[in-house]
Formats: C-alpha cells, structure tokens, sequence
C-alpha cells in the first residue's frame, strides 16, 4: 500500500478536528449572501462527526461579508473602521445563524474570538488552550473566528487559514481541514494554465511547494494558495495532518474523514522543536 493510501485510511482514526471554511464556501458568488443550505449541510456533517466520537473545531470566516450585506453595503469595505463595524454586526448574525442550526440538531455550539495576542502572551496562550479543552470535554463545537471588530495590524493574523492553522497547533488537533473554492493544489494556477496539475499529495511542505502556492487567489475571502501553504507548513510542523478541498459540497466533510482521496493531503511532519511562536509573523 502506498504511503498516501495508508495515510488516507488513517484519517479515520482522528480524533480532535478542526475544520476551516471560508466565506467563499458560504456565500452565494451572484450576490454575496448566506447560503443556507450550505450553512445547513456544514452544521449536520460536523454534528455528525461529534456524534462519531470526535472532537470538532469550526473555524468560520464570513463575518466582514454578512455585515457589509446586513447594511446594503455594495463594495467591500476599505477602511478598517468600516470594517471592524461590519465583523461586528456580521459575526453576531453569522453565530445567530449556527446557533440556530446546531440547535436544531441538539449540539451545543460555543463562540471564541481571538487576536494574535491571543497566543503571544504565554499566560493568554494557555488560557485559550484550557477554554477550547472544557468546551471539547463538555462536548461543544467551538466556531472560532479573529476577533476583526478590535484587531488592528499589530495583532491580527490577517486571514483564517492561519488562524485554523494556529487553532490546530494550540489544541494539538490531528487533521486540519481546509474549505475552500478550489479543489486543492495545482503546478500553477489552474485558471491561468491549462497545463496545470493537480496535486493529491505533499509529504513534506517544502520551498518547492511554497513557490506553487503564489499568485492564486479567491476572490471573495482573504487567503490564497500561498497562505494556504503556509498554514500546511504550520499545521503540519505541529504535527496535523491538513487536506485542503472544495467546500462546494459540504459532503466532502465525511467522505475525507471516512478516507475517500479528496482534495490535497499534507501529511503531518511534527518537528521536535516545534513552537507556535516562531510561525507568528512579527508585526510589520
Ligand atoms: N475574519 C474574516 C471574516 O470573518 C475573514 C478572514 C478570511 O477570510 O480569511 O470576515
């Protein structure tokens, strides 16, 4: 059996999973608002997965977006001032909407914003760990989110894909799974170059793929392939396995945890030094 085919019959055994979707997985691309039936699907299959046996992060984007909707805001907001109010009124819409979904399927949902400093100050940091292992102990599913209505340059991490990275390396997840509008990695960027390869599976994130990963970007959310890479290079150096897949069909959810080859796997390559530190970028 191949190494990858191995790893992929693994994924079954996870047990403490994060899973990150963003807002382009969220939205309907024509006009920018919720889709439900997505949202819907998103919320049984991983209610699903805790009724499995196993431990469930959600990291959800998608707050700036249903607050710039909210109020009837055309283009997407510029200023940080604007911004941060949106994610305000944004973020409680968005957790009004999960509550109601997780309730419906009696799951007890839990909601933690968090900044950069969040993870800096060593006394926060296990603060944070401890309130994520209550919440799993006490059988919640966290919806985690940047706190954008006070996070400014110097403390923000700037995009989710990070963040879920950083989620899964404080909690010690073992798979990370990333959602998104394309299918995994390529060579190049599909929509460019039609020559472009699609790539099932990186056992080592290293220069090589780095360099694949830049120059493609969704329209809709924050982060591209590039910062995709460089949450493989964190999540996995923390010792998570990562797949990133299409979050058009929620489904992929349980087919990936059930080992189905979906999307891009990144096999976990835990260094013994690892610290979360060093993978924070300074401010700049
Ligand atoms: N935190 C942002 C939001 O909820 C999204 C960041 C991202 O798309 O990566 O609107």
């Amino acid at each position: 059996m191949s190494e990858h085919t191995d790893l992929r019959e693994k994924l079954k055994d996870k047990k403490r999973i994060v899973v990150k979707v963003g807002t382009s997985s969220l939205t309907h691309p024509e006009t920018g608002l919720l889709d439900l039936i997505k949202l819907e699907k998103l919320v049984r299959e991983l209610t699903d997965l805790h009724n499995r046996g196993k431990e469930i992060i959600l990291v959800s984007s998608g707050a700036i977006a249903v607050g710039r909707k909210t109020i009837g805001m055309k283009e997407r907001p510029q200023k940080l001032s604007v911004k941060q109010a949106c994610a305000s009124i944004g973020q409680a819409r968005l957790m009004m909407m999960y509550q109601k979904l997780f309730m419906e399927y009696n799951q007890v949902a839990s909601q933690i914003l968090m900044t950069k400093n969040t993870l800096v100050n060593g006394e926060n940091r296990i603060n944070a760990r401890n309130t994520f292992d209550t919440l799993l102990e006490m059988g919640s599913i966290p919806v985690v989110n940047e706190n954008d209505t006070i996070s400014t340059y110097e403390i923000e991490f700037g995009d989710n894909d990070t963040l879920s990275a950083v989620v899964a390396a404080l909690v010690q997840a073992d798979l990370l799974i990333l959602l998104s509008d394309i299918d995994g990695l390529f060579t190049d960027d599909p929509n460019r170059n039609p020559e472009a390869k699609f790539v099932e599976y990186v056992d080592h994130v290293d220069q090589h793929f780095e360099e694949m990963g830049r120059g493609t970007a969704s329209d809709v959310g924050t982060g591209g392939m590039s910062t995709k890479l460089k949450a493989a290079k964190l999540a996995t150096s923390a010792g998570a396995d990562m797949v990133i897949a299409n979050g058009a069909d929620m489904g992929v959810i349980h087919r990936i945890v059930d080992g189905e080859r979906i999307g891009t796997l990144f096999k976990a390559n835990r260094t013994e030094d690892f610290y979360l530190i060093d993978y924070l970028d300074a401010p700049s």
